[in-house]
């Protein structure tokens, strides 16, 4: 599979290379140049295909020759090694659980993945030291600080905005012993990002180390969402037409779920549920894509206003506003709803939920409403465990929740970092690891 950048000002590249810069050299997303589609027979047959096996079939297309196919197989077996229950609500809504990977929330599966590629072209592309380098608003920082956990000979360096977020996520960046530098910023997340934007663009530096960014708009991050859409499908055992809600922020996950569909799978509707940040529920709604300033709100891993990712949606169908519409309808709540509904859950279903998950349940409520349906399978993703987010929790629900024994244990661990304040201090300590 050869990948395409969405800015056209650059030529097509494989895989590895996709994988290895993140972006394209015009800075445009990286989208496969050709259209996947899955056998009727394969998707018909699902309920009696093993796991890896389904997700072997979804990617070996994406990938191509580059890795061998026990490789492959081996990579997804490792990424898909934890549980990803389909619960059910009630007779038409069900929460498919992302969150039981080992940093609680569905970074997880595309870090895992994108980690072991990484780990696997590690040697065909540079003699030089391989650093992936990556600034975090919270869960990412975790999810790739886990998933290189068993990587070899790469470095890992996280920047974080210094008291910015939750004291779980601090500890999953600064709790993994001497292949993570946590590098913890006197400032805010986008003053990290740009500390991060700077080193890419740093001569002295990139003549020096081999860097690579582990950044959600990297395809294999992107492409391995597709899995848990056809993991999903296997579990449902009617004919009733499937609903699909996403907490969405940077519209990663919920654009790897339409590709899953162009690909096939029996998906009637997509419902792309956002916090304040609404900018694509009002494009949908009046045309005008028009980014307002980013508000802050309690599912904060969402708060994003100018989507990366909306331009592969675009993309898939074809920029048709009428397909799109078709295909996907957008919804925006407030702070004040998602606490209502995350108490909702939790005193008539006896159901925790994280905020963000909360927004998915509302989107998904809010369509089936609208359109009168009640006869379906609508499924809510549910992108990370309640204990992530601990105090929002307990205050919209009233009751206190307790700590997995998983997220005691790191509680516990000492915390390791490196304060920085500006770009210079961070120059310094990448070359010092020369
Ligand atoms: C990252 C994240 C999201 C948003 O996912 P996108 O793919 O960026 O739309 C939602 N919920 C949680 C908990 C997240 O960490």
């Amino acid at each position: 599979m050869k990948y395409s950048s969405l800015n056209h000002n650059s030529s097509p590249t494989s895989f590895m290379k996709a994988v290895i810069n993140g972006l394209a050299p015009d800075k445009g997303l990286y989208f496969p140049q050709e259209k996947v589609i899955l056998s009727k027979d394969f998707i018909e047959s699902i309920k009696n295909i093993d796991d890896v096996e389904i997700c072997y079939e979804v990617m070996n297309k994406y990938v191509g020759d580059e890795i061998p196919k026990q490789k492959l197989i081996e990579i997804i077996n490792n990424t898909i090694s934890f549980k990803i229950p389909l619960k059910k609500i009630d007779d038409s809504i069900y929460s498919l659980e992302l969150f039981h990977g080992p940093t609680l929330a569905f970074k997880d599966i595309g870090a895992k993945f994108m980690a072991q590629c990484l780990d696997y072209f590690k040697s065909s592309y540079s003699s030089k030291k391989i650093t992936v380098l990556v600034a975090t608003s919270g869960d990412t920082g975790g999810a790739v600080a886990k998933g290189f956990s068993s990587t070899k000979d790469i470095e890992v360096c996280i920047l974080y905005p210094k008291d910015k977020i939750s004291k779980v996520q601090e500890r999953q960046i600064t709790t993994n012993g001497n292949y993570v530098k946590a590098i913890e910023v006197e400032g805010d997340f986008d003053k990290c990002q740009s500390m991060v934007k700077k080193a890419f663009n740093d001569e002295e530096i990139i003549r020096k180390i081999a860097l690579t960014s582990a950044n959600s708009i990297n395809v294999a991050r992107w492409l391995p969402q597709i899995f848990y859409y056809f993991l999903a499908y296997k579990k449902i055992n009617n004919k009733k037409d499937n609903l699909f809600s996403v907490p969405s922020g940077n519209f990663g996950n919920i654009c790897a779920g339409i590709l899953s569909k162009s690909m096939g799978l029996p998906i009637h509707h997509f419902i792309a549920s956002t916090n304040a940040n609404d900018t694509i529920p009002r494009y949908i709604k009046d045309g005008l894509y028009d980014p307002h300033s980013t508000k802050k709100t309690i599912s904060n891993a969402m708060d994003v206003s100018d989507p990366s990712n909306f331009i592969r949606i675009q993309k898939i169908f074809n920029s048709d506003m009428q397909k799109l519409r078709k295909n996907l309808s957008s919804f925006s709540f407030n702070d004040t709803e998602t606490e209502d509904a995350m108490r909702l859950l939790f005193n008539s279903y006896d159901y925790l939920t994280c905020p963000h998950s909360a927004v998915g349940y509302l989107g998904l409520k809010k369509y089936m409403d609208m359109n009168k349906i009640s006869n379906v399978n609508g499924i809510f993703i549910s992108t990370a465990h309640c204990i992530k987010f601990k105090d929002v929790v307990e205050n919209s629900i009233n009751t206190s929740i307790k700590y997995p024994k998983s997220i005691k244990d790191i509680l516990d661990k000492e915390k390791k970092s490196l304060s920085i304040d500006n770009y210079s201090e961070l120059k310094d300590f990448l070359l010092s690891r020369v």
